[in-house]
């Protein structure tokens, strides 16, 4: 599904990104553990599409396309979803606005019919209480005044709504407490665990992993990919820290 070979990419003239090499396949969950400044958002950052992330060598097929042919929104219409380590505040826009603009442009750009007002509420509804959100959260705007773990579970809950085939999820985990991490996590495993879709789980932690099981583990340390494994491997890394593993890699 998503195929990243020698990508080289940089910000402000710095490169970050220095021959990152990774495969995911369908159906499978690929965990990417790696310590504070590797490049892991900036990673997800380039496959989205920010501004300001210039790539410089290698090159990224999604579903047998060139990803970097697509424009942001046409990379989200064709399936690529992005959930962000610090959600943005959008003042003055629901949530419920935003979220059935987003969908409904998706569909646009895809060819197919909007969803009417009424489709979209049952589609919302269904989605909040999967991740547990109150639908009164829903109507007030975009993460204005959300705690760190109500953001992350609308943020799911627009994962849900959008449906996509891939998703790259940084950090979904951080400022979650016991429950909410281990309601994001089935969440996660209820929208994107499918034979057709695949998920780069940015993380730092194993507990995140106990809940959506990884079926491969890459450690991301300096701008590569320095180490890939099973599951153990992130057991491995919580054990013995990043330097062991990464001295012998
Ligand atoms: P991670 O998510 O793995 O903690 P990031 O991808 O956020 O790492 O950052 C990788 C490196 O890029 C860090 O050294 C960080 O300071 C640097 N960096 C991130 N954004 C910018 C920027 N806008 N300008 C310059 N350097 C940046
Ligand atoms: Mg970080
Ligand atoms: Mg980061």
């Amino acid at each position: 599904m998503l195929k990243i070979d020698n990508l080289h990419a940089e910000i402000d003239g710095k490169q970050i990104l220095k021959g990152l090499t990774l495969e995911v396949a369908a159906g499978e969950i690929h965990a990417i553990m790696g310590p504070n400044g590797a490049g892991k958002s900036t990673l997800a950052y380039v496959l989205g599409g920010r501004p300001g992330y210039e790539v410089t060598q290698g090159t990224v097929t999604f579903m047998g396309k060139d990803l970097f042919e697509l424009e942001p929104h046409e990379r989200a219409a064709a399936g690529l979803f992005l959930g962000f380590q610090y959600p943005v505040e959008i003042p003055g826009v629901s949530n419920v606005q935003f979220l059935r603009e987003a969908l409904n442009a998706q569909r646009k750009t895809r060819g197919e019919e909007p969803l009417s007002g009424g489709e979209f509420l049952k589609l919302a509804k269904d989605k909040a209480a999967l991740l547990r959100l109150d639908m009164e959260m829903l109507k007030r705007h975009v993460n204005v005044g959300f705690s760190g773990g109500e953001k992350k579970r609308a943020e799911m809950v627009q994962m849900g709504i959008l449906d996509p085939t891939f998703a790259v999820l940084d950090e979904t985990d951080s400022g979650l407490d016991i429950d909410a991490l281990r309601i994001v996590g089935e969440g996660i495993n209820a929208i994107m665990r499918a034979p057709e879709k695949g998920v780069l789980l940015i993380t730092h932690y194993q507990r995140l992993l106990d809940v959506v099981k990884p079926d491969k583990v890459s450690v991301l340390a300096g701008g590569r990919i320095v180490a890939t494994g099973g599951p153990e491997l992130a057991l491995r890394l919580e054990n013995e820290g990043y330097d062991a593993v990464m001295a012998e890699a």
